[in-house]
């Protein structure tokens, strides 16, 4: 029986990233995985200019002024944003300027309207002839200087990095409307069962409807791939043989089923894979969901998850959310991990195991309570929970208080 971490590697490295790229619309772009690195085309600010509404000044003019003996200035004109100064300030001069405006030739800070004699922050207002300044003035004050966020040529923006809404701002920036970023992974998914029906059909003695394609499509699309629905498999190896084949069809990257993956009598994925492909490995020392299967169909990589639906679930989290995002290509994925206290003891089987919890914030520290019942068909425990919790291989009891690792599920 594989370790977590080492069924975590093993499947990574089956999974060859997707090279292809494709041009989509900046408004679109948002989660997907940008596929070359953004060196920017500008200085940023691209001029140096005004953080404030005021007057751009001389510092040196400002040397003495006080409240009681205030430095009088000639206002010799005017920059709203958007306009291109073409004024050059001398000794006593001061324009007027509004925030983001182009600092004038000569001019080194900006003395904000409220450090003046000068009552009105109105951009309609009378331009004065004159105003008095009541503090002394360092240069730069105020001022956004060319380049200060960064320069022309710096990689604003990493290859391989999941474009986040901060990020679609930076392309926009850089005048960037048409982005190139890899193909979105295509993942087959298939449930299989003779119990299973849809979810428009009426529920009948021994039946339960579908869940796992719906969970596991959502999942899917929550790392930025598309699933692709390949059906629903009765127990039988002709009809898995059928549903797997579309697979090839429909070119998927990867294939994902759940169920049928133990050693049961009807166990016919597991059959199917060993007669059409190749078993890597086939169990996990974790729970939920031990019979997780890797190989590969006619070439596809293939993840067997286990049926229960918190299983299935589960094993997606572990070994599915990071395998995908590196698949999809992104470079480096890190899961947020925290830090919390188990609210009370708890005892384990020594398997790696993922509970579902709620998080309570109390005396500066979060305790984890258990959510619903633990059992790995109760679904409604995922929908209650915050979170999984995990307690580590080897070990078998935890007291209350005890520190413990914390996923939230609320990438999902
Ligand atoms: P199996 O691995 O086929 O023995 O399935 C384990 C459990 O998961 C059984 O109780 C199945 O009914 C259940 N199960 C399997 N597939 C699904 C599915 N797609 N949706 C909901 N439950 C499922
Ligand atoms: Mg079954």
């Amino acid at each position: 029986m594989l370790s977590v971490a080492e069924a975590k590697q093993r499947l990574v490295a089956i999974l060859a990233p997707v090279a292809e790229i494709e041009a989509i619309p900046l408004g679109f772009a948002r989660q997907r995985v940008l596929a070359a690195d953004v060196a920017s085309n500008v200085d940023s600010p691209s001029f140096s200019n005004s953080g404030m509404d005021g007057f751009a000044v001389i510092s040196g003019d400002l040397m003495l002024a006080t409240k009681k003996h205030p430095v009088t200035l000639e206002i010799i004109g005017d920059i709203p944003a958007g306009e291109a100064p073409q004024m050059v300030l001398k000794q006593g001069q001061a324009v007027r300027i509004m925030t983001g405006a182009p600092l004038p030739k000569g001019a080194d800070a900006v003395v904000p309207v409220e450090r003046t004699s000068v009552k009105s922050r109105d951009a309609q207002a009378p331009l004065p002839s004159s105003i008095e300044a009541y503090d002394p003035a360092n240069p730069g004050d105020y001022v956004r200087r060319r380049g200060e966020d960064f320069s022309e040529g710096a990689i604003v923006l990493e290859k391989g990095s999941r474009l986040r809404s901060q990020d679609i701002g930076m392309l926009a920036m850089q005048g960037i409307g048409t982005v190139e970023v890899f193909r979105k992974p295509k993942i087959g998914l298939l449930s299989t069962g003779d119990e299973l029906i849809s979810v428009e059909e009426e529920l009948k003695p021994g039946k339960i409807r579908d869940i796992n394609s719906h969970t596991l499509g959502a999942l899917i699309a929550s790392c930025g791939c598309e699933a692709v629905n390949l059906g629903v498999a009765k127990d039988t190896m002709q009809d898995v043989e059928s549903v797997f084949a579309r697979a090839e069809t429909q070119r998927v990257d990867l294939i994902v089923s759940s169920a049928g993956v133990s050693v049961g009598a009807y166990d016919f994925v597991r059959a199917a894979i060993e007669k059409h492909g190749r078993v890597d490995f086939w169990r996990v020392n974790m729970r939920p969901g031990k019979p997780l299967l890797i190989g590969g169909y006619k070439g596809i990589p293939f993840v067997g998850l286990p049926g229960n639906p918190v299983s299935s679930f589960i094993g997606f989290e572990v070994f599915l959310r990071p395998a995908l995002h590196h698949l999809a290509g992104v470079l480096q994925w890190n899961r947020p991990v925290r830090k919390v206290h188990l609210a009370d003891s708890i005892e384990s089987d020594g398997r790696e195991s993922y509970l579902r919890v709620n998080l309570d914030a109390h005396e500066d520290k979060l305790h984890a309570q258990l959510a619903g019942h633990q059992g790995s068909g109760n679904l409604y425990s995922l929908v209650l929970a915050d979170g999984l919790v995990i307690i580590p291989a080897g070990v078998k009891s935890l007291v209350g208080g005890a520190e413990v690792e914390y996923w939230s599920l609320s990438d999902g």
